[in-house]
């Protein structure tokens, strides 16, 4: 791979031509690196003329990359672990009881989940336990605060999906179906209400036009606020 030297940091990239490419294209991320797409016959050393010129801000997103992937609990199904859920760092504990059967309950703070011995280890079996409560909990309280919005903002969607998605947090469509990501439930209350907000305002305004964020700034003065933290907490999404 090409290399560059920006202020004494060694940095390689990828280079990608094609046919397709009409323009000269520098993407940055954390699971890719640098990579530079182009039209074919662009000369390497404009592509790296280009990478160089770009190196602060390729050094900037580097480290924001590199910053998300030290906050990032390492998430396994283990007594013990932590995990944020509506807000609060909660532990998991992982015990055995006499049932033959698998039972998760919140209790004091803590996410117990309950199986035979011979099930203790099997992350299998605890992954489906696990998703299938928070799942459930998902549903009970996202649905509340969709109500509870709703009937602020004087809108109704006429149907209201949750799934775990890996790309966004929610969506709407021109329907007025809206869509939330389950994994909401490993964020905050304030984050929850304002990506409801959010969905809900696009009942009023499809787009995201100057009037859509008066909206959305009625009901959600602090939004901004609720986006930093879902900027810096992206890797949510990667939850199971
Ligand atoms: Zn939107």
């Amino acid at each position: 791979m090409p290399r560059v030297r920006i202020q004494g940091t060694e940095i390689e990239y990828r280079v990608l031509k094609t046919r397709l490419n009409r323009y000269i294209r520098l993407t940055v991320s954390g699971k890719d690196g640098v990579r530079v797409s182009a039209p074919w016959g662009v000369p390497e050393r404009d592509l790296h003329a280009m990478v160089r010129e770009k190196g602060a801000w390729i050094l900037d997103r580097l480290e924001h990359f590199r910053r998300m992937e030290s906050q990032q609990p390492r998430w396994t199904l283990a007594d013990g672990q932590r995990i944020l859920i509506m807000g609060e760092w909660r532990t998991l504990r992982v015990i055995s009881w006499e049932w033959n059967a698998g039972k998760v309950s919140l209790e004091n703070g803590e996410v117990v989940i309950r199986v035979p011995f011979r099930y203790l280890q099997d992350k299998d079996i605890l992954a489906t336990l696990f998703n299938r409560w928070i799942r459930r909990w998902a549903d009970q309280e996202l649905r509340r605060r969709v109500d509870l919005h709703a009937e602020r903002m004087h809108v109704a969607p006429s149907r209201l999906t949750i799934r775990a998605q890996r790309s966004k947090w929610g969506s709407c469509n021109a329907e007025g179906s809206v869509n939330l990501n389950m994994r909401l439930m490993y964020t905050t209350p304030e984050v929850i209400d304002y990506i409801i907000i959010h969905e809900l305002a696009h009942l009023r305004e499809l787009n995201h036009s100057p009037r859509f964020w008066r909206v959305v700034d009625r009901y959600c003065p602090d939004r901004r606020e609720r986006q930093a933290w879902l900027r810096d907490h992206t890797w949510l999404l990667e939850m199971p």
